[in-house]
């Protein structure tokens, strides 16, 4: 065993920041990382041998809890018949089938074709590929504080880990790439029409989180979605969702399941169709996997079938094939009812905590995500309402929580992720240690 702040500044030496991912380096909490050896079920420990209960579930992959034994058991399986073939395996067309048969909703089964990649940047960076390869257009439009990865036209205004840093957008994209990406307000229907207005017929794609949850949660305004498709399609654009994030998390067929499932009338209250959705995260099941898929005259678009290259040596990947199949199999109806339930217990006695430590806040919720913001109970419709908040709430009382074991996402701009294998032992302990953490809150 080796304490944290060992391990921090040993990775100083040798790895930018000591992280491979930024959010990791706590910058806006302070404070040492916690160097994780090993996590099973709803908890996780580092190199001091702490225990933690984890409400980051990888940001997002751990559905069921880490290392579910099936999961590991498939892995090690794939893992004996050989690492890496770099040729076509019957184990992808499973997966995509999968994916084709669960996503499905209102009788729309908008995943005609699939293809996979290695992690969600490489979906959305493709998926904007095809947009202007199939329309001929070069404009994007995407929201204000929407994360969709770091390729370059989607480094603007891209909410977590830029607003953890306070950077607007990403040193080292060049300005003529960022030109050809107009960022709107969020669920700002009116910004929508106006950019259509002047640059319509130059758009090729509009992309949104499926349920914006980089910029903490703040989930669309009922039919905003159904109308970005609408204003998409009557303009020659396509519509891209991203659901990286949310897809097979937030339920079986993602947040456009959801949104497109009929409500107690019978009817789908704003049904849409995208042209193209994006997966990562759970479809990998804690491996590095993610995909692409959709309208099939769209899919064929993408080389060998069509002028649109894209390529790579590990995708489709044996092992993370093994993860992402066996994760959504057993990502069944009932686990979904388990994460809804956890997630709203848990939120729910969050918020229940701050108001007795008086602290004003608000708790968003899409689906089983879940965050919150500080300094008001109005809840924020966009990424100006959620940079207007008492952020510095945040630190100490995500440091009260990780001092009692309870590990939270690093920053106030990320959704909580909870996993089915959050049982009352692990819920019980996020409770005892809410009442001082909401009052280190109060205090700040
Ligand atoms: N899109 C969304 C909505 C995301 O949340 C993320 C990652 N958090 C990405 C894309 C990028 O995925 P990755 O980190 O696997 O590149």
């Amino acid at each position: 065993m080796t304490s944290n702040a060992t391990e921090f500044a040993r990775a100083q030496r040798s790895i930018p920041g000591g992280v491979n991912s930024p959010v990791r380096a706590f910058r806006s909490v302070g404070g040492t990382p916690r160097f994780m050896v090993s996590a099973k079920g709803p908890y996780i420990t580092d190199s001091e041998g702490r225990e933690y209960v984890d409400l980051v579930c990888s940001w997002g992959p751990a559905v069921l809890g880490h290392a579910h034994p099936e999961v590991v058991r498939a892995v090690q399986d794939a893992a004996a018949r050989g690492l890496s073939f770099g040729a076509t395996t019957p184990a992808e067309t499973d997966l995509a089938e999968l994916v084709r048969a669960r996503v499905i909703a209102g009788g729309v089964a908008p995943i005609e074709k699939l293809r996979l990649v290695s992690t969600g940047t490489e979906a959305t960076m493709t998926a904007i590929r095809l947009a202007r390869g199939f329309t001929g257009r070069d404009v994007l439009i995407k929201f204000a504080g929407h994360y969709h990865g770091h390729s370059d036209p989607l480094l603007a205004e891209a909410g977590s880990g830029l607003a953890t840093l306070a950077l607007p957008a990403s040193a080292g994209v060049p300005a003529a790439t960022a030109a050809l990406t107009i960022v709107l307000p969020y669920n700002d229907l009116d910004a929508v029409r106006a950019a259509f207005a002047e640059f319509g017929q130059q758009v090729a794609a509009i992309i949104v989180e499926a349920a914006p949850a980089n910029m903490g949660v703040v989930p669309p305004a009922p039919g905003f979605n159904a109308a970005l498709a609408d204003i998409a399609h009557e303009n020659g654009a396509l519509l891209i969702v991203d659901e990286v994030l949310t897809g097979f998390r937030v339920g079986a067929a993602g947040w456009w399941g959801l949104e497109n499932s009929a409500g107690p009338d019978g009817a789908v209250a704003h049904p849409y169709t995208p042209d193209l959705v994006t997966f990562g995260k759970v479809v990998g099941g804690g491996m590095p996997l993610a995909a692409l898929g959709g309208r099939a005259d769209v899919m064929d678009h993408l080389a060998p079938l069509g002028p649109v290259y894209q390529a790579g040596t590990l995708s489709g990947n044996p092992i993370a094939v093994a993860a992402g199949l066996t994760t959504l199999r057993l990502a069944d109806a009932a686990v979904y009812e388990t994460l809804d339930a956890v997630s709203t217990t848990i939120s729910d006695a969050v918020s229940a905590a701050f108001s007795e430590a008086g602290v004003a806040h608000s708790l968003q919720r899409a689906g089983s995500l879940f965050s919150f913001t500080f300094g008001s109970d109005v809840a924020p419709r966009d990424y100006a309402d959620v940079q207007r908040q008492e952020g510095f709430r945040y630190a100490p009382f995500f440091h009260s929580m990780l001092d009692a074991g309870v590990s939270l996402p690093p920053s106030v701009y990320e959704a909580w992720f909870v996993s089915a294998a959050h049982d009352d032992r692990a819920i019980g302990r996020i409770l005892d240690a809410l009442p001082a953490a909401a009052r280190a809150a109060a205090a700040a």
